[in-house]
């Protein structure tokens, strides 16, 4: 994926299809267009995967709550994904166990738990042997026991899998880049090109450059999750239904202040229900659901988001007491939903919809990452019938393409990868656990990592092992920024915010040196990240 060379393509040839959006919405169309062979290209006005998908909970899952809302056909299509993503993925996909602790005047009761879930586990044709277990009080503790044990009266265990949203969606555009997409980051779409009213191309801003120019095409799709609206109000189409923003905080905390054994979905006292996902070194404690009509480019965590999932992790887990000091990161993002009158923020639905307006243009809108494949065929399946009925194209295929870095026959080959790299980083003097931190964002990838690591290694491993992800970013991923990389490729920013404050100058360093950077941009760069670390912990009024 080389920046410069596709814009220089962007500008020259014309297009199937242009995408505008690269979260995992954009990156999935991007994907299954090319891969069926149309011509295709994809535009994304941040970084890849700068919005809701790099901000999620991180979870490829059925969506028990929708069960609730009686959302049978949403449960089925998304629960029935999880295990094909994680086929595609092993590495980034990982099998979790979630406990679901139940209480005497909370939730929906032991009973209907049980029927509730067996019929999770049937509508996404969960294997046997993980089907849902029900649990007595004393198993539910024993599972559990930070948890409060006075309220519990039983509980179950089911399963879901975890997963690096921004790591999903780089590794998705990556292999849509593969399969001949031209995409491009730093491109904002700020107009639309009419040919008979139709929409025939877009006008962009070279965020990089302030340069500006158009882009040919014969459908433009329009799959800017919370700005749908926005490129529909340019197109004048903003009729009918529309978007309803929610916004959702997480907080992470170092692991030994919130030690669950397992991730944990539990009821607070207010009806919601909340996730405590252990992953490494840390654990992260969310969300929040509320409705969002604020800056849509800097969306923050403020303090009154912060009490609430400090105060919901303490009522349930009270030996944990945890405080505001113990907040090491955090991230906040917005669920492009669509308004439904009269319904508060977590009674929308989740499921997606597909907008054509008169002049061509499709938006697609609400649904969640764990589907992002199945949106992808729907809209590329509409663009088929709408323009290329006649070419003789291949079906939808992307069930059978596995993503870069997840040639994996099985979960134990991924463990095999981890041991083989414990060792080979064990020498360098770093500890097992950036072996399986390695390996479960980069899968095979992790190799080429390691390999660059031995051949320029300083002495300082851990800072050396950063800049080795950094190169890996910068060469096969598109990052332009440090900041790209911190938060979107590694993950640092939220996952190891300690580790990551010590080495900013060698990572800005390296970015300068090979983006040949002046002082002040380099200064520019710094003050950028510096800012970004604070932000993830000192939180709005
Ligand atoms: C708090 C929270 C938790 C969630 N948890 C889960 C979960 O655990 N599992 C799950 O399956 N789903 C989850 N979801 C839902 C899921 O994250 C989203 O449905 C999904 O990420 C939306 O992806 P998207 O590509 O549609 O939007 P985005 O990821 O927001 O992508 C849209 C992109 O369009 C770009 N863009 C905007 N305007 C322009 C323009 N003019 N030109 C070019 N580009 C533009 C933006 O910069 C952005 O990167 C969660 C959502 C939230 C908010």
């Amino acid at each position: 994926m080389n920046r410069s060379a596709n814009i220089e393509a962007l500008k020259k040839e014309s297009f199937d299809l242009l995408i505008v959006g690269g979260g995992i919405t954009g990156a999935g169309i991007a994907l299954d267009a090319a891969a069926r062979g149309l011509k295709t290209a994809l535009v994304e006005k941040n970084d890849f995967a700068f919005g809701t998908s790099s901000r999620s909970t991180k979870l490829i899952h059925g969506g028990l709550r929708y069960l609730k809302q009686l959302e049978f056909a949403l449960v089925k299509e998304v629960g029935s994904e999880r295990a094909i993503v994680h086929r595609l993925a092993p590495h980034l996909v990982v099998p979790e166990k979630m406990l679901l602790p139940l209480y005497e005047k909370r939730g929906l009761g032991y009973w209907l738990t049980s029927v509730g879930l067996k019929i999770y586990d049937w509508l996404a044709g969960v294997k046997a042997e993980d089907q849902r277990k029900m649990l007595t009080r004393l198993q539910t503790l024993n599972y559990e026991p930070l948890l409060k044990s006075d309220d519990v009266r039983g509980g179950a265990i089911y399963a879901e899998y975890r997963t690096d949203d921004a790591r999903l969606t780089i590794e998705i555009m990556k292999l849509a880049a593969h399969k001949g997409a031209l995409v491009g980051n730093y491109l904002s779409v700020t107009d639309f090109h009419y040919t008979n009213n139709q929409v025939t191309g877009v006008q962009v801003t070279d965020l990089m450059t302030k340069g500006s120019f158009s882009i040919k095409a014969t459908i433009v799709v329009n799959a800017t999750g919370p700005w749908v609206d926005e490129l529909r109000v340019i197109n004048q189409s903003r009729q009918g239904k529309q978007l309803h923003l929610t916004k959702g905080v997480h907080i992470v905390v170092p692991f030994h202040r919130l030690p669950v054994r397992q991730a944990i979905y539990f009821d607070v006292p207010d009806g919601r229900m909340i996730f405590a996902i252990p992953r490494g070194r840390i654990t992260y404690i969310g969300t929040t659901d509320t409705d969002y009509t604020g800056d849509k480019e800097n969306v923050t965590t403020t303090l009154d988001d912060a009490h609430y999932l400090i105060h919901a992790v303490n009522e349930t887990f009270p030996s944990a007491l945890l405080t505001f000091a113990d907040i090491e990161s955090s991230w906040a993002g917005l669920r492009p939903l669509i308004h439904e009158e009269g319904k508060s923020a977590s009674e929308l639905s989740r499921k997606d919809e597909i907008f054509e307006s008169d002049t061509g243009l499709i938006s697609i809108a609400g649904g969640k990452l764990t589907g992002y494949r199945k949106m992808a065929e729907r809209v590329v399946d509409r663009v088929m019938e709408l323009k290329f009925e006649e070419r003789n194209v291949r079906p939808c295929e992307t069930e059978q393409m596995i993503l870069p870095g997840g040639d994996f026959k099985s979960y134990s080959e991924v463990k095999k990868l981890e041991a083989e790299l414990a060792g080979r980083l064990g020498a360098l003097n770093l500890r097992g656990n950036e072996a399986t931190n390695l390996v479960h964002l980069y899968g095979r990838q992790s190799l080429q990592i390691v390999d660059r690591l031995e051949a320029h290694h300083t002495g300082q491993p851990e800072c050396d092992l950063i800049l080795a992800k950094a190169w890996f970013a910068i060469t096969f991923e598109m990052a332009v920024t440090p900041l790209d990389f911190i938060t979107r490729r590694s993950g640092l920013l939220y996952f190891n915010h300690p580790k990551i404050s010590r080495w900013v100058q060698p990572v800005v360093d390296y970015f300068a040196t090979e983006f040949r950077w002046s002082e002040e941009e380099k200064e520019q760069q710094f003050d950028q990240v510096t800012k970004a670390l604070q932000s993830v912990i000192h939180f709005t009024q």
